[in-house]
Order: structure tokens, then sequence, then C-alpha cells
């Protein structure tokens, strides 16, 4: 049998690469190295879902005065310090990739602060100029925002710059209407940014329920967001002499307007890491939208090589990541094929209010099978006493055949909290007598979950 350096090599220190890597060491007792070319922790942890929850959190303390004034309360209305906030923000960053480091040396894997390349099905090329070989090669090198394909699109700005901004921009332009252009276009809001969002389709949030994301635009608009829907850049171009990413910038809309922005923000998407990785050469299949093609076990057409996280392009989450990585080490060094599981994946969109969900859409419920759908719509308590205009939605799409809950779609302040609770039991196959038969706990939102005893709409 060949000798390898290694029993395995990750390439990516991002949430994935870095579980499966100290898994795999610490408890398969596995010979293991990780390489990576920026900082450990990757997308979520570096420049994704924790500083984005941490501004969100800053965020949402803009109204507080005002609806603390309806309580009784004198507060002062206060101002957002950026350069403030942002240093703290950087401190807890430089925390957390120091834990991830830790956690790495502390099960014994060797650390490569390099970019790695794949020469051939057990050999890595090293940035230092080092090769090294191993049994098994798991890339784990996530994605990264991509850009249209148009003039000028470097002007703009994509998710990773913005938590580096010098200051806030007056004004900001937010294109797209996925996950990170509406979680953005909060965040910025509540920053006391002007924010106008253009979303080239009729609806935000394509894919989810329908009623749901009607409900998130509406608050969005309701709460001051010009959210633009079937409306795109048409042209856009330096509004000053300053033509470097993240000048001013005068934009043409698809329906004539111009404008002049501080900022334009595009969250238009993300692509898989797989450009000049020697993937292609060493035999690794990719797909149309350039992912790393792996069966229900993480392995590419390569029997050494596995791909788990944002660069298979399956599920972009990072919960989803570390069950990949989890799941590789336990088929890879655990002989136990363990496919992973990507049904009923509940997720959050940390919009104001959020947005929780598991399961299929009313849409896609209906598409499948006769169902019937239970919804609510009402204003919550804590902010109609402060008399602001905050609605909530609770929502089960049911199966008429098997009375199981198809769906259960959240919009509400901590939808991301409630919607993981509710994940369990429609996990576990909840019916929705199941939900009747739990009692309520009451005063709350997410009472009305087991509450609601007549479908609003029957298929
Ligand atoms: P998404 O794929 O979710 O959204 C991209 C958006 O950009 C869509 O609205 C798309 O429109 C639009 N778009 C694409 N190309 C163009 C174009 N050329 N011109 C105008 N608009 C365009 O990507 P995101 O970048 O928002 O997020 C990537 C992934 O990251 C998510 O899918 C999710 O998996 C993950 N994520 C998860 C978060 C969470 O869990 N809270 C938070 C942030 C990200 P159209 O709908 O018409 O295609």
């Amino acid at each position: 049998m060949a000798d390898y350096d290694y029993d395995l090599f990750v390439i990516g220190g991002g949430s994935g690469g870095v579980r499966a890597a100290r898994v795999a060491a610490g408890e398969a007792g596995a010979k293991v190295a990780l390489a990576e070319d920026d900082r450990y922790g990757g997308t979520c942890v570096i420049r994704g879902c924790v500083p984005k929850k941490l501004m969100v959190f800053a965020s949402e303390f803009a109204h507080m005065p005002a609806t603390a004034a309806q309580y009784g309360w004198d507060m002062p209305e206060g101002t957002f310090d950026w350069t403030a906030f942002r240093g703290r923000l950087n401190g807890e960053l430089d925390r957390l990739e120091g834990i991830y480091k830790r956690l790495l040396d502390n099960a014994g894997v060797e650390r490569f602060d390099a970019r790695a390349t794949i020469k051939d099905a057990h050999t890595i090329a090293l940035s230092t100029g080092e090769e090294k070989t191993a049994k098994t090669i798991l890339v784990a090198t996530g994605g990264s925002p991509v850009r249209p394909d148009m003039p000028n699109a470097e002007l703009a700005i994509v998710s990773d710059d913005i938590f580096h901004l010098d200051a806030l921009p007056k004004s900001i332009l937010i294109v797209g209407g996925g996950f990170i252009a509406c979680e953005f276009a909060c965040i910025m809001h509540g920053l006391g940014v002007e924010v106008t969002q253009y979303y080239r389709g009729e609806q935000i949030l394509r894919g989810f329920d329908d009623e749901a994301r009607n409900l998130v635009a509406d608050q969005m608009r309701e709460r001051g967001i010009n959210l633009l829907v079937g409306t795109n850049i048409a042209e856009m171009s330096a509004a000053t002499d300053d033509t470097s990413t993240g000048a001013p910038v005068r934009v043409t809309s698809t329906s004539g307007e111009t404008q002049v922005f501080d900022k334009v923000l595009f969250a238009t998407g993300r692509a898989p890491a797989t450009s000049n990785m020697g993937l292609e050469e060493a035999g690794v299949a990719l797909g149309r939208g350039r992912e790393i093609v792996v069966n229900e076990y993480s392995r590419t057409d390569v029997d050494s090589i596995y791909a788990i996280g944002d660069v298979t392009n399956r599920i972009n989450l990072t919960p989803v990541a570390i069950r990949e990585g989890m799941a590789f080490v336990e088929t890879v060094f655990h002989d136990n094929p363990t496919p992973v599981d990507h049904d009923l994946v509940p997720s959050a969109v940390f919009t104001q209010p959020e947005l929780g969900t598991v399961g299929l859409s009313e849409e896609q419920a209906a598409a499948q099978e006769p169902i019937e759908v239970y919804a609510t719509t009402f204003r919550p308590m804590k902010t109609s006493f402060a008399d602001r205009p905050d609605k909530v939605l609770m929502k089960l799409v049911v199966s008429k055949a098997t009375r199981k809950v198809l769906g259960c779609h959240i919009v509400a302040p901590d939808a991301g909290e409630m919607i993981q609770l509710a994940g369990v039991a429609i996990k576990m196959g909840a019916t929705k007598e199941d939900f009747d038969r739990t009692v309520a706990v009451h005063p709350t939102m997410s009472e009305e979950i087991v509450t609601m005893r007549t479908p609003v709409r029957s298929t």
C-alpha cells in the first residue's frame, strides 16, 4: 500500500472543513492536515453569518427608544457609531478565529497557512512550494460573491466588503432579492442608511412560501426600505472622479430612472470556489455552475477526493456543511457509509421581521398533493401596544392524506428561534393533530401555531 504523508488533507478552513478535520483527527485518530489561505472560520465566521448577525443586532436597536417611550420610558434617540461597532466586531472575529485555530491544534491537525491545489488524486501542492500526499483529500473551499457581467460592475461592493467599510454610506442601492440582499437591506436601514433595493423578478425571496415572502416585502416597505421589484440596473458609471470599488455610483434603472448612490451592493449570488484548483485536471467533475459534483457520501468522481459545503452547491448553509463533514468522517474513517440527510432543513432569513421556514411552501406542497393551509396574520402584542404597524405570520401546510405537517413558515421577530423547534416536530413527522394536542404557551406569538383550528385554504 502506498505510504502517504497524511490520512486526510483538508483544503479550506471554514465551518465544514474545520469540523471534518478535527473530528477525523480527534475522534477517529487519523493523521490530518488542513490548508487555509485566508482567515480560519471561513465565510460563516469571518464574512457571513456571524458578523451579519451582530450587525442585525446592532440595527435592531434603532426603533427601541421610540417603542420604549410608548411603554413609559424616557430614552434619548442616540446615534450609531459605526467605527466603534466595527472595532468591537473585528475584536470578536479575531477571538473566534483564534478558537478555530486552537480547535484544530488541540485535535492534532497540522495547519498550513497557504493556498492548496490538487496535483493528482493523492497529491496537494501548497503555495509555499511544498507538496504533500494524502490517502484522502477533502475539498471544502466554499464560495464567493459574484458580480453580474456588466460594464463598471467593479464599482459596486459585495457582501465581503460590507464589514470593512470606513464609514456607513448615506445611501445604498442593494441589487438582488435573495437572503443576502434582503438581510442587508434591513440591516442598513436599521443603521440609518437610505436603502433602495432592486429585484429583477416579481417578488423577493424566490422559492420561499409566497404568503411569507409577500409579508416580508410589505414589512420592509412599511419600515421605509424603497424596495422595487421588476427592476434591475440598466447602466452604472462612476458619479465622481473616483472609480474605485465602493465609490459613489450613478445608476440608471431598467425603468429609466437615474439616481446617484453612495454605494451599490451586488447581492446577486455566490459561486463555488473551484477555479485554478487543479480539480478538472485531476478528474473531478464540475457541474454547470462550476460546483463539485458529489454523490450522497460527498465523494467526487475520483475515489480519493471528497467535497463538502458550499463548493458542492447543495444546501449552502453552515450547519449543513458541518453535517456533511461529520457524515464524511463517519463514512471514510469509521467504515460506516453515511449519506447526508438534506431533507427538512430548517432555515431563517434574518430580515426584520425574520422569516423562519422548514419543509415545503404552500405552492410546492399543492403541486405535490391535496393540502390544507392553516395561517394567521396578526399584530404582535409588544409592538401593537407601541402603535407600530408590525405584522407577523404563522402558517402550517398540511397533507390531507397523511395529516403530516409538510411545511411551517413563520414571519415574526425571532422566527429563526421558533422554527428550530418547529423543525424538530416536523422532522419527527408530526401531524396537524399533534400540533393541536400541544397546549399553547400564553401569551406568546408562537402559541398561534398550536391554536389554528380551521383551514384558510384547501386544495
Ligand atoms: P441567492 O442565490 O439567494 O440570491 C441571489 C439573488 O440575486 C436572487 O434574487 C437573484 O435573482 C439575483 N440575481 C442573480 N443574478 C442577477 C443579476 N445578474 N442581476 C440581478 N439580480 C440577479 O444568493 P445570496 O447571495 O443572497 O445568498 C447565497 C446563499 O447563501 C443563499 O442561497 C443561502 O444558501 C446562503 N445564505 C444563507 C443565509 C441564512 O441562512 N440566513 C444568509 C445569507 C446567505 P433571481 O431570484 O431572479 O434568480
